[in-house]
Formats: structure tokens, C-alpha cells, sequence
């Protein structure tokens, strides 16, 4: 596939990947688009230059603020508009409504793509579980459930805001160390989770599992997600019940959703599970992705400094396990739900997830290239999560979730 659009060749979207977003130009209507190297394809400007037929029908849903409407069409369709998008970019010399079609990707603002219906935080990285399970149970880190089922929790999605969004510190009940009132103040422990997340594409009625052999029919596409934590208050309120307000506060998604089949060629097998999962649960062939990740802090006025490599194929469990197990009760899903995998923690020390982990709960400091250090996150401090496939040549890229901590 060549474009006769210049695409740098480290560009997170190249002309394999063509994701969905939904972008500001300046005036204030919200427009559909798909990224291509620095720029953006307008895709009502493109509806209404005739690239997908139904000129009038394209041109209404791509001017939605919202892509819940064109992912509702299913996949036949979404593929069908990625691919005249493909081709249109690989016509064999530029087309002469280039011009018209064209968004400076630099010039834009990015909107969040979708109308999240439902949110649910899985906690699906072996790693993750078993850090963190040694810092509160140390004789007992990975609890007995955990390699029987992909934990997980309803979130809030609300609070999820589209890269660039301010986090403020949230203030809560904290119980200090060794006493046993607690005190109402902002969040010392504030810290992030590097995850990704998946898009509900297909609804699936109530008291209808969706099998496991058919759970990537419902997925769209992925992002890169930040599930913001307020250790010191969720360390306080978690009992019985799981997390509340040391999550809720906010999350963070990627602007651009890469479809599940840009993908395909990141496809990698999993960890093997042991013990051998209950039926609804068996999965065979390659279902985990081959995504590196990486994590970055810069102080206010100083430069960043990565403070995490990892990489989603540490996943024990699947987004297709995912999935399954949670319709397995007869749980609907419904267009624009999102579904997040949980810290991605790796085996080595530099591939943990979050600073709770890095810094072992505070005692381990990590050095930053301005001569600070960090335990958990700062005001000023901008965190940034990063993930692209790269293979052959191919590189498929999600760009970068980001915010900064307000006080
Ligand atoms: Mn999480």
C-alpha cells in the first residue's frame, strides 16, 4: 500500500492503521475523521465529495459529535468507509479534492469519540495482581479466585475525559498511618494506571451470553486508557466493595480508536494459563496483541523522563475472555461501552504499570532527568501513556493519552 500523501515513516498512523476520532477545527462542529500521518481525513468533507455513496446520510452521521451512531452500523459498513478511505489515499496521484478533504492533524482539537454507555476496569495482568497483592497481603499476594476469572469492577464513565484534560487532585478520607480516625485531605498518592481500552461495536441483549469464540465480533477498536488512582483514599474505602472515589474522579482516554482489524498482524498468544480455564472461558490461536507501551513524566518546567516500558501481550487474560466472562451471567453490552484491561504490568521492575508499584509503595524513589525524584505525582506533573505495534515495517500507532495534575 502506498499513499501519495508524505506519512513520516515513525508516524503512529500510518496508512495500515486509519483510526477513528472525532475532532474540533476551530468552529465548533464536531466532525468525524481518520488519522493519516500528520493530517486528518475530514470524513464529512469526504461524504460530501461522494467518496462512500448516501452523500446526505454520510454527511449527518459524520458531523455527530459522537461516533456511537457509525459504530452502531457494524463492522460490513465501518470496514467498508476504512477502506474507501484506503484507497482513496492510495489513489496513484493526489486527488484534486485533496485540499478539501485534508485537516492539518496540529491544527485540531480532539473531542472524546465516543458516548461511553457502560465502564468496566478489568484487572487482568498476573503481575499487576501479584504486586500489588504483596504490598497488602504478603503471604497471600494473588488471591484464590484470580487465576479462575478475569477480575473486575463497574466503573464510572462519566469521568472519563479524551487526552489533555486536566486531572485535579481529589481530596477524600485517608486513614494516617497507625491511627484510627481519619482525615479528610487532598490525595498524597496520586497516581496513574497504564491500561488499554476496548470499545463496545455491536449490542448484546439481556440474558444472552456472548460466547468466547465470537467475543471479537463485539469489539471496534482499541485505546489507550489512564485509570487515575487515589491510592491513600482507595486504600481506606475499598473494603468490602472494591474501588469508589480513589478511581472515580476521572480516566483518561486516547482520542483515536484503532480498529481491532488494523491489528491483525500484532496478534501473539498469550501467557498459558494454569490451570486450564472452565469451557466458557477456553480460547484457542492467537488472542493476546503485540503492543509496546511506554510511560512518561515531565514536571512543569523540566523535561520528561520515561519511567515504564511495557507491553499489552503480558495480559493473562484476553479482551476476548473479558468479554465472555462478563456476559456469561446474561450482562448486556451496548455500543460505546468501554472495557479496560487493568494495570499492564511486565516481569521486570521498569515494565510496572503505575508509580504504586515502581516506587513500592513509596519506598523505592524514581529518579527524574530534571534531578527530582517522584514517589506518586506532583501538581504540574504531566503523565503520559504511549502504545504502537510495530512489525516488518508495518507500524500501527495509538498516539498518546496525556494530562496534567492541577492542584
Ligand atoms: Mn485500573
Amino acid at each position: 500500500m502506498k499513499t501519495w500523501l508524505t506519512v513520516p515513516t515513525d508516524s503512529d498512523f500510518s496508512i495500515h492503521n486509519l483510526p477513528f476520532g472525532v475532532f474540533d477545527a476551530g468552529d465548533g462542529q464536531p466532525r468525524a475523521g481518520i488519522a493519516i500521518g500528520d493530517h486528518i481525513v475530514n470524513l464529512a468533507a469526504a461524504a460530501e465529495a461522494g467518496l462512500f455513496g448516501k452523500r446526505r446520510f454520510f454527511k449527518k452521521l459524520f458531523e455527530q459529535p459522537v461516533l456511537n451512531d457509525f459504530i452502531a452500523l457494524g463492522k460490513p459498513a465501518t470496514n467498508r468507509i476504512r477502506r474507501k478511505v484506503q484507497d482513496w489515499l492510495c489513489l496513484p496521484e493526489r486527488p484534486e479534492n485533496a485540499a478539501q478533504i485534508l485537516v492539518d492533524r496540529r491544527s485540531v482539537r480532539m473531542l472524546l469519540p465516543i458516548r461511553i454507555g457502560d465502564y468496566t476496569d478489568f484487572y487482568s495482568s498476573i503481575e499487576h495482581a501479584t504486586n500489588v497483592g504483596k504490598m497488602f497481603r504478603p503471604d497471600n499476594p494473588l488471591l484464590p479466585n484470580w487465576r479462575w476469572l478475569p477480575v473486575g469492577y463497574h466503573g464510572r464513565s462519566s469521568s472519563i475525559v479524551v487526552d489533555g484534560t486536566p486531572i485535579r487532585r481529589p481530596h477524600g478520607q485517608i486513614l494516617p498511618k497507625g491511627e484510627e480516625i481519619p482525615v479528610f485531605s487532598a490525595t498524597k498518592q496520586l497516581d496513574f494506571e497504564l491500561e488499554m481500552a476496548f470499545v463496545i461495536g455491536k449490542d448484546s441483549p439481556l440474558g444472552q451470553p456472548v460466547p468466547v469464540k465470537k467475543a471479537e465480533e463485539y469489539i471496534f477498536g482499541l485505546v489507550l486508557f489512564n485509570d487515575w488512582s487515589a491510592r491513600d483514599i482507595q486504600r481506606w474505602e475499598y473494603v468490602p466493595l472494591g474501588p469508589f472515589l480513589g478511581k472515580n474522579f476521572g480516566s483518561s482516554m486516547s482520542p483515536w480508536i484503532v480498529p481491532l482489524e488494523a491489528l491483525k498482524p500484532f496478534r501473539v498468544k498469550g501467557p498459558k494459563q494454569s490451570p486450564p480455564p472452565l469451557d466458557y472461558l477456553k480460547t484457542t490461536g492467537a488472542r493476546n496483541l503485540d503492543i509496546e507501551l511506554e510511560v512518561a513524566v515531565q514536571p512543569e518546567n523540566g523535561p520528561e523522563t520515561v519511567i515504564c516500558r511495557s507491553n499489552t501481550r503480558y495480559l493473562y487474560w484476553s479482551m476476548a475472555q473479558q468479554l465472555a466472562h462478563h456476559t456469561v451471567n446474561g450482562c448486556n453490552l451496548r455500543v460505546g461501552d468501554l472495557l479496560a484491561s487493568g494495570t499492564i504490568s511486565g516481569p521486570t521492575p521498569d515494565s510496572f504499570g503505575s508509580l504504586l508499584e515502581l516506587s513500592w509503595a513509596g519506598q523505592k524513589p524514581i529518579p527524574l532527568a530534571d534531578g527530582s525524584t517522584r514517589t506518586f505525582l506532583l501538581d504540574g506533573d504531566t503523565l503520559a501513556i504511549r502504545g504502537w505495534a510495530r512489525k516488518d515495517g508495518l507500524r500501527v500507532g495509538f498516539g498518546e493519552v496525556g494530562g496534567t495534575i492541577s492542584a
